[in-house]
């Protein structure tokens, strides 16, 4: 495992090789560089597994499906496992946080409160395990009963993204194991190395070998690979709309079920009797903690144009005040974007926002400009229009839209003029209005005067663009179940020709 002391004694790129029946799997490439983004300097390199270590990884938790223990235990059995992984976690998470910082850039700050609280995600699956049995049901024909049973499907892959590797890998890992299957993960190829040190902890945690594996490597090589093996009966995905597209049809291809949660383009409406001071704390939140690298980034603002001057200048000034830095410095407030590819996607969308006619305000490729790494900081447009690419694309970054209303169905109307349907924000004194709009928008999570939580009791996912099917809440295990009926005579069969 990495340590903090690791980074300063060990400048050299580390090599992570891919987990597959319990244990690394040697490696002599070929091999993806992966940047720290801050310093835009290779800190590691990833196994870039083909084909073969697809079928090896997939071959690995069939077999552990079929011949081992993991699905015939009872849930009980399986629920005590996961709850030594959450022991696990809560012991050594600090061993993660270093990977995935370097690989991602996100602040440290945020990494810590995301992985102090990992154990969670496994505990809550682990009582959904615990509580998992037949269910009677009251058929209507006479001299029979029936009950629904919960089967696993088998081998699940799960395909995550570069901005939490392993809080939204858990969300994913956490119900697929606790129903039964087992799991082969594919990180994304820009943050691979906080899942494979992970997969290395789960295991030494009682994680029998072969339940979870994980390969690395490209989408559109590992991954198509993965989702359209014949032994892969389930795929969960996060990340892109376009790569969501892509997975759900190769996945279709095999008749396997996915679950797409994918990007956003959330709205925050913000009426003129909101409390300006927490309006401006959520909508600060929403669209520049994680440098805007977050799916439910409330990255339209829809404000009420009698109080647009006064909310504009209070978040001026607040994303003014936000402290750039290294990630690894707990007082940053602002760190570096992920990666090059997303710095150059960000920048650009910035300058043709500029280009479409919406008015800049704050400038982030500006303000990061004398970093060496991949700096963009808070960036504010106003005057933004349903027409612009701004409204509606995801930036992915600490990108804000601001618009006005005047009227309530207008700010309805504007907040539904989106492809995507993830999450939105409204802010309002008003609780009756609070709850009618928040009913309107078109949205799988809406916070009213408040953004961005999560929570295990609480389902996510999207509508529209944004997928289908829910991560967390209290039906998360039955994503990863598969019901079966079972019907027993209870009296004498009656002849069918009397
Ligand atoms: P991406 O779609 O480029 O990649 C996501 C993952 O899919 C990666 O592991 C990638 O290698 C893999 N992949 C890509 N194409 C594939 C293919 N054809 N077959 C199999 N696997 C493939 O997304 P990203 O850039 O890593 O992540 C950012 C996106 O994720 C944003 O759109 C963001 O909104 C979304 N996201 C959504 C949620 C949510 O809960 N809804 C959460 C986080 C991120």
């Amino acid at each position: 495992m990495m340590t903090p002391a690791h980074r300063s004694e060990n400048r050299q790129a580390i090599s992570l090789t891919p987990f597959v029946s319990g244990a690394s799997i040697p490696w002599s490439g070929p091999w993806i560089e992966s940047e720290d983004p801050s310093t835009a300097s290779v800190w590691s390199r990833i196994a870039r597994c083909g084909q073969e270590q697809a079928d090896e990884a997939i071959q690995s938790a069939h077999l552990a499906f079929q011949a081992g223990p993991w699905a015939e235990a009872d849930g009980a059995a399986r629920a005590d496992v996961l709850e030594r992984l959450a022991v696990a976690l809560e012991a050594r998470w600090e061993e993660l946080v270093e990977a995935e910082v370097r690989d991602n850039g996100k602040r440290i700050t945020e990494v810590r409160g995301q992985f102090s609280g990992l154990h969670s995600w496994y505990r809550h699956a682990a009582e959904q395990a615990r509580n998992l049995r037949p269910e009677p049901q009251h058929v209507a024909v006479p001299g029979v009963s029936a009950e629904s049973h919960w089967l696993p499907y088998g081998v699940v892959v799960a395909i995550t993204p570069w901005n939490s590797p392993l809080m939204i890998l858990a969300w994913k890992l956490a119900p697929a194991l606790a129903a039964g299957n087992t799991v082969v993960a594919k990180p994304s190829e820009m943050t691979s190395a906080s899942t494979l040190e992970f997969a290395k902890l789960a295991h030494e945690a009682g994680l029998p070998s072969g339940v979870l594996n994980v390969v690395t490597g490209l989408g559109h090589e590992v991954g198509e690979a993965l989702v359209g093996h014949p032994l892969t009966r389930k795929v969960t995905f996060t990340g892109s709309d376009i790569g969501g597209r892509k997975v759900a049809e190769a996945a279709a291809r095999c008749v396997a079920p996915t679950t797409l949660e994918l990007g956003g383009k959330s709205a925050q409406v913000v009426f003129a009797d909101c409390d300006p001071e927490t309006t401006v704390n959520g909508v600060v939140s929403g669209i520049f903690l994680s440098n805007g690298q977050t799916c439910v980034a409330g990255s339209r603002l829809i404000v009420e144009a009698s109080i647009k001057e006064e909310i504009v200048a209070r978040l001026l000034q607040r994303a003014r005040g936000l402290r750039m830095g290294d990630p690894m410095d707990p007082a940053t407030q602002v760190s570096s974007r992920a990666n090059g590819a997303h710095y150059r996607k960000v920048s650009a969308m910035i300058a043709q926002a500029r280009d479409e006619g919406a008015q800049c305000l704050l400038d982030g490729v500006a303000t990061g400009a004398d970093r060496q790494g991949y700096y963009v900081g808070p960036t504010i447009f106003d005057g933004v229009t349903p027409d612009m690419t701004l409204w509606r694309e995801e930036v992915f970054g600490p990108v804000l839209a601001v618009t006005t209303f005047e009227t309530e169905q207008d700010a309805i109307r504007l907040a539904n003029d989106s492809i995507y349907g993830l999450a939105g924000g409204v802010w309002t004194s008003d609780a009756s209005k609070g709850a009618r709009v928040a009913g309107a928008i078109n949205a799988g999570t809406v916070y009213v005067n408040h953004y961005r939580s999560v929570d295990p009791s609480s389902p996510i996912g999207g509508i529209k663009r944004s997928g289908y099917g829910r991560e967390l809440g209290p039906a998360a295990i039955k994503d990863f179940l598969q019901v079966k009926s079972i019907w027993t005579g209870t009296a004498p069969v009656p002849d069918p020709f009397p």
